[in-house]
């Protein structure tokens, strides 16, 4: 009798035990979210995915904290992200509302994003307040009209309104210790990825990176050595110390501050040496942070929208209504 006791018993026993295993893994499991959590995009640079990976204590800890009968200490508070200022010269063309369409949609996705948006023009047009207002981003719609006798082919263009920008960022934090922020020179017709935000948020001073489709060949870049930049991968005017597009760095806006008089020059500026005029004011080569996995890899694009044709369009308004395009 006694054997047979003990036979039923072990029969039991893993029966048992798996149920007590199953009931436990159930209530460990977290309740479900009872509303859809929002998407959160992998470089929006922010509080989401991007940043999981981040968070302190290994695996064992959160067995430790359950079984404490205080509740556990708040996490420590992130440190803000720093916002992305976004200087956009734009001028009044067919194509100037495409792009600015195509510009606002990337920029939209990404985290703590400032627009700064500069008019190339003697006010503000009625075409770029509308869309600005409807584009659902933080904002700053600015204006300046670039003198006629620089508007010609061989001359830099927009000066007057990155200068506009810089000066609007000078005055907006001026007055105050600066929030972490970081510059960028967004031109309206080019190319911009995702992660490129994502990589330039980290500048701590000034950062590069390659740039597509630019000075007649595939691509530049900042040759990179032992994580500092060497030289210049370039087809067109090796000899800039700063042989770089608009588009390939980043300034932190701690140096926009502590460098106030650095602008874009007018006066014995040299076509395409914008760019190496501006950043001779505020840093050296070596001083330069690379970025995009040591300046190999391509997140932004120098693309040129093609003149539309407009050989059939009428020269009286013929339409029976009036379209904004
Ligand atoms: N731009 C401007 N006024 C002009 C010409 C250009 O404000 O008369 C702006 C343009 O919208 C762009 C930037 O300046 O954001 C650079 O111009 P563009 O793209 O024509 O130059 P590139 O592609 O040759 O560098
Ligand atoms: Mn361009």
């Amino acid at each position: 009798m006694k054997s047979v006791l003990f036979s039923r018993f072990f029969i039991l026993l893993p029966w048992i035990l798996i149920v007590i295993i199953m009931l436990d893994v159930d209530t460990r499991r977290p309740a479900p979210p009872l509303t859809p959590r929002p998407y959160l995009s992998p470089y929006a640079g922010g509080r989401g995915a991007a940043r999981l990976p981040l968070r302190r204590g290994g695996p064992g800890r959160g067995r430790e904290q359950r079984n404490e009968s205080r509740p556990p200490p708040p996490p420590p508070p992130e440190p803000p992200l720093p916002t992305i200022y976004a200087i956009t010269p734009t001028y009044s063309r067919p194509v100037q509302k495409a792009e600015l369409t195509r510009l606002a949609n990337t920029f939209r996705q990404v985290a703590q994003l400032h627009w700064i948006l500069v008019e190339d023009a003697a006010a503000r047009s009625e075409l770029v307040s509308r869309f600005l207002a409807r584009a659902g981003l933080p904002s700053t719609h600015l204006h300046v009209p670039t003198p006629r006798r620089y508007k010609r082919p061989g001359l830099p263009r927009a000066t007057e309104q990155r200068n506009a920008g810089l000066a609007w960022l000078r005055q907006r934090h001026g007055h105050q210790r600066a929030q972490p922020g970081v510059l960028f020179f967004a031109d309206d017709d080019n190319t911009y990825s995702l992660e490129l935000f994502q990589e330039m948020r980290t500048t701590r001073k000034v950062s590069v990176w390659p740039v597509g489709l630019v000075g007649g060949r595939r691509y530049e870049r900042p040759l990179v050595e032992n994580g500092k930049v060497v030289g210049w991968y370039t087809g067109w005017r090796a000899d800039r110390p700063f042989a770089i597009d608009m588009a390939g760095f980043a300034v932190s806006l701690q140096v926009i501050l502590s460098n106030p008089k650095a602008v874009f020059k007018r006066r014995g500026s040299q076509p395409g040496m914008q760019e190496s005029d501006f950043l001779k004011q505020i840093t050296t080569v070596e001083e330069l942070e690379p970025k995009a996995s040591n300046c190999t890899k391509v997140l932004v694009w120098h693309t040129r929208t093609e003149k539309v044709n407009l050989a059939n369009e009428p020269k009286y308004h013929l339409d029976a209504v009036t379209i904004e395009v």
